[in-house]
């Protein structure tokens, strides 16, 4: 057998090699972020940071599109405020940080210990999520139907104690916002729930190029304490899932736990209807795992930190200031210029190395455009220039003013490649799956040398049981959704035959 083509970004294995430590190669690789020094907790480093940015303005412009504004509500929620929702605390109670102290001293051994002497009077959980800590806020705000509906969101941190980490995708510290609403009638906060499920959409496909199913979970799924949980749900190029947002219908369950109570029109006093919703750092891992190849990191122009590296080719002294000056005003020329809702990002890297090495330095770093000018191209008022999505060595010819004239066309055709692709990709491996040995066998990696690759997401009928959704579960599969649009279709039952109205989706995922 061949050996495999190696790349020479010096990214090893390759994906179909070993697509979680191909995974972890990219990140390293692109400098997007490194493990810690607190284990579980992972350090963003400014590549990566820049790409989280990008996604927090192009979503904070969609939020307060829709009427919400941003608010910050504190780390710390008291024990006895997330005892309040039953359901609530028993899904996260096994991953929470505590505080229960407030002072070190000199312990016997000379090291610091908790000073027995400050004890928290009660403990404080380090959020997991805020439901309820601004809930608390919400009761304070909320008196009369006129000050509804009540439109926030919150960009912090959290904590959930995850025991086995991967940078971006499960970490015991991420990054992430949580949208949270109060609304006068049940029909209005579904409303709300289904508009910000809209906008993740809008958001994974048109800016991160990720081709998303929007669907229903099933009660064993649902997001602990609410009533109806959404989510978006995209494949990647393992042909896992990744659920990459999610949008809460929480009913009256919180606002009876935080007493959010209003008068009415009609002079009744009522609970408040409320939503949450949130996305995080881990939309970074499903970018990453949606485009990126054997080289590196891809980045759709739409999120990428820049979307232009020039090269200036500097191989001698007489042509040294000529291709600088060159290269220096195609950059000025480029930054004039916009694409989607900012000015075209471009880098300049006139560092003094070697061509190769720089070239190869920007591919794995995943932006879309390199455009290299030499003597030749300053004589000829041209450029040489390659797509990221096309194979590295690919390169394409430009008279200069063309190529700056035509850039955001190009950006924007790139944008769409991606996503075709994914769109593309996920079609291929979207089979429709009846009876329990077509499903296991479905599931089964068919090459032993590559255990993890499967065959994707599997639709298939659902009784609606949770004892066959268990079943289902045992083989490390989940029902990722109930998807919105599935058509109605009479069926049986994967697991147990009994009648089904629809399929479901069926897949093994992050
Ligand atoms: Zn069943």
């Amino acid at each position: 057998m061949a050996k495999p083509k190696r790349s020479e970004t010096g990214i090893s294995p390759t994906r179909s090699e070993n697509y979680a430590e191909w995974y972890q190669q990219v990140v390293r690789a692109a400098d997007l972020a490194e493990n810690s020094v607190v284990r579980g907790c992972m350090v963003i480093k400014p590549w990566g940071y820049a790409i989280w940015e990008n996604m927090q303005r192009v979503l904070d412009g969609m939020f307060k599109a829709t009427g919400h504004r941003n608010a910050y509500f504190p780390l710390f929620i008291p024990k006895n405020l997330l005892e309040k929702e039953a359901a609530h605390v028993e899904g996260f109670a096994k991953e929470c940080a505590i505080v229960t102290h407030h002072r070190l001293i000199a312990g016997p051994d000379g090291g610091l210990i908790p000073d027995p002497d400050a004890k928290l009077e009660e403990p404080l959980i380090v959020r997991p999520t805020s439901e309820t800590i601004i809930g608390a806020s919400f009761a304070q705000w909320v008196h009369s139907y006129r000050d509804l509906p009540l439109l926030i969101n919150q960009w912090a941190n959290v904590v959930r104690w995850e025991l086995r980490t991967r940078l971006f995708l499960r970490t015991a510290e991420f990054l992430w916002q949580e949208g949270h609403t109060a609304h006068s009638s049940s029909a209005e906060a579904m409303e709300e729930t289904e508009r910000m499920l809209g906008v993740y959409e809008t958001f994974a496909q048109n800016t991160l190029a990720i081709p998303v199913i929007k669907g229903r979970k099933t009660e064993l799924e649902r997001f602990p304490g609410a009533v109806e949980t959404y989510c978006i749900e995209g494949m990647m190029q393992d042909r896992k899932a990744l659920q990459a947002g999610t949008s809460h219908f929480l009913g009256q369950n919180f606002a009876k736990a935080a007493e959010i109570k209003f008068q009415s029109q009609q002079e009744t006093e009522e609970y408040a209807w409320t939503t949450s919703w949130g996305v995080s750092t881990r939309l970074i891992g499903a970018l990453i795992m949606t485009h990126s190849d054997d080289d590196g990191l891809v980045l759709p122009p739409c999120i990428a930190p820049a979307q232009v590296v020039i090269l200036p080719i500097l191989r001698d002294d007489d042509t040294r200031p000529k291709v600088l000056a060159y290269a220096e005003e195609l950059r000025r020329e480029l930054s004039a210029l916009r694409f989607g809702d900012r000015a075209v990002e471009v880098e300049l890297d006139a560092r003094d190395l070697r061509g190769g090495e720089k070239n190869w330095g920007w591919i794995k770093r995943g932006v879309p455009l390199r455009v290299e000018v030499g003597p030749r191209d300053v004589e000829a008022s041209a450029v040489t220039y390659a797509r990221r999505d096309e194979p590295a060595r690919e390169k394409h010819s430009a008279g200069r003013a063309q190529f700056v004239a035509e850039l955001p066309a190009l950006l924007a055709t790139m944008q769409r490649s991606l996503f075709d692709r994914a769109v593309a990709f996920r079609a291929e491996h979207t089979h429709p799956v009846d009876g329990w040995k077509d499903f296991e066998a479905f599931f089964t990696p068919k090459n032993a040398e590559q255990p993890e690759i499967h065959g994707g997401f599997a639709m298939s009928h659902w009784c609606g049981a949770a004892a066959c959704e268990e079943r289902i579960r045992e083989h490390k599969i989940t029902i990722r959704c109930i998807p919105l649009d599935v058509p109605k279709e009479q069926g049986q039952c994967v697991v147990c035959g009994q009648p089904s109205a629809n399929r479901v989706l069926c897949a093994k995922s992050y």
